[in-house]
């Protein structure tokens, strides 16, 4: 007879790869199932690592885990095509250990990860597709592989296969994915000595920046970019979403908006003389709370990208994953020790968890974002030149007295938008956000 394990999981992103562990923590039986020539091989991320959530599965991760700077300034910019205007926001706080975040590589980060699901006892197997579930009638009782001899069976499947799971799809867990409901998403990691970064970023060593930008860049689309400073080496990216670039009358291409990020004059001097030696594209799930599938059922659990546990109105998609992966383990821990079957009445208590982590509660109170921005591409274009022209009528000292510049930025935005117009977009951000 085949051989059994208490659980398999399938992808060794960050959602697999914290169900793994805190599994074989547990002393469950686990196989690990991954694609990848090796874990993070295949993954995409900004990247900004949150440590709340890996914190609650190797609270010890700083001392060996391979992290490039501690984040002590957030920047937001609104740009239109010459100049921005944007918020920061640094503290000496963000600088004192136990750090709040981190920019990782992930190629590093999750073969670090997959050490740690390795000596907590999981077997992991790369190289390895999972083709399909295998069911006894409406129940998943193992996975056929494209190798390893075919077959293998446990209690219960937990599918973290990323944005674009076939395998739920093929099950009918969840139907197809929808354009409206993903964002692509293309970055570089462009190379430079670490000197150059911490003088242009104005930040010391191991300290780090992150600006996330929006505005004329991503073309009226749904979609932002960021510029992430790694040890030696800048993160720059934009995504939008992938309904609109397939309807954008210009037809850009999503390296071309890369590229014209690249040659913004407020990006080019931050991230000149930089040696790009890496290119991804990935998608990244969008939909939001309206989106989330089905999660459990018989002798399945879906966890991180694969369920959609990412929301535009925060990019914090590595953190769900590995939240959506802990709770899963621990939901089939729990379940174990009370001999309880593998079945969807005990495997509810995991939708019953999420509930009560931030992880629902964020992707509740932000439902009505998604919408909200398709629906409105004013955010994207109109309101971020405004703001920007705005910005150099108040600032521009020429001998126009204040209340005639007052007069003019206020004629530039019921021009643009109408009076009712402001009204709407302002009740429309208030819904979305309250
Ligand atoms: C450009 C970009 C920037 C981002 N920036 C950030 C950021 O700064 N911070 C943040 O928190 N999040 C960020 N995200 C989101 C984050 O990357 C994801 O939310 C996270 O990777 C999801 O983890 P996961 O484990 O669910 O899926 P993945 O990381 O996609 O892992 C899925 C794994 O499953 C494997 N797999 C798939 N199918 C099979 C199969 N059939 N058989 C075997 N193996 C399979 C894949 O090879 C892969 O290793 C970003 C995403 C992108 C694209």
């Amino acid at each position: 007879m085949a051989e059994k394990f208490d659980a398999i999981v399938v992808g060794a992103g960050p959602s697999g790869n914290a169900a793994t562990y805190t599994l074989a923590k547990a002393g469950l039986k686990v196989l690990q199932i991954e694609r990848g020539e090796y874990p993070g091989s295949k993954n995409v991320q900004g990247a900004i690592l949150y440590s709340d959530a890996l914190e609650k599965i190797i609270p010890d991760f700083r001392d060996d885990a391979p992290l490039e700077r501690h984040i002590i300034e957030q920047r937001m910019w609104m740009l239109d095509d010459r100049s921005f205007v944007g918020t920061h926001y640094r503290s000496e706080d963000y600088n004192k250990p136990p750090y709040n975040r981190y920019t990782i590589i992930r190629a590093q980060f999750d073969k670090w990860f997959s050490s740690k699901v390795r000596e907590a006892g999981a077997l992991l197997i790369c190289e390895t597709t999972v083709e399909q579930l295998l069911m006894d009638g409406d129940k998943v009782v193992g996975v056929r592989c494209d190798r390893m001899g075919g077959d293998v069976f446990a209690d219960v499947v937990i599918l973290a296969d990323g944005v674009n799971s076939t395998l739920a799809r093929k099950a009918g867990f969840h139907g197809e994915i929808l354009a409206k409901n993903v964002a692509l998403a293309v970055k570089e990691i462009l190379f430079m000595p670490e000197e150059v970064i911490q003088q242009r970023f104005n930040i010391g060593e191991e300290e780090g920046v992150v600006i996330e930008l929006m505005g004329s860049v991503t073309e009226g689309m749904v979609g932002t970019g960021f510029l992430y400073t790694n040890k030696d080496s800048l993160t720059i990216g934009v995504g939008c979403m992938l309904s609109d670039f397939k309807t954008n009358p210009r037809r850009t291409a999503p390296y071309e908006l890369l590229e014209k990020l690249k040659k913004h004059p407020s990006i080019a001097p931050l991230i000149a003389g930089g040696e790009m030696k890496e290119y991804a594209a990935h998608l990244i799930p969008e939909g939001g709370f309206n989106a989330i599938p089905q999660i459990y059922g018989h002798g399945w659990m879906i966890v991180g990208d694969s369920g959609g546990f990412v929301n535009a109105a925060h990019r914090e998609g590595s953190n769900l994953a590995m939240t959506t992966g802990r709770l899963a383990a621990e939901t089939v821990i729990a379940a174990k020790a009370a001999g309880q079957e593998m079945s969807a009445r005990t495997l509810k208590a995991y939708k019953a968890a999420l509930d009560e982590s931030f992880v629902m509660k964020d992707l509740h109170k932000y439902r009505n974002m998604p919408d909200m921005l398709h629906g409105n591409p004013q955010f994207f274009t109109t309101y971020p030149t405004l703001v920007n022209q705005a910005a150099q009528t108040m600032f521009t000292v020429d001998g126009v007295d204040k209340k005639t510049k007052e007069k003019e930025v206020l004629g530039s935005f019921k021009a643009a938008r109408k009076f009712t117009g402001l009204i709407g977009d302002a009740f429309k951000v208030w819904r979305a956000v309250r």
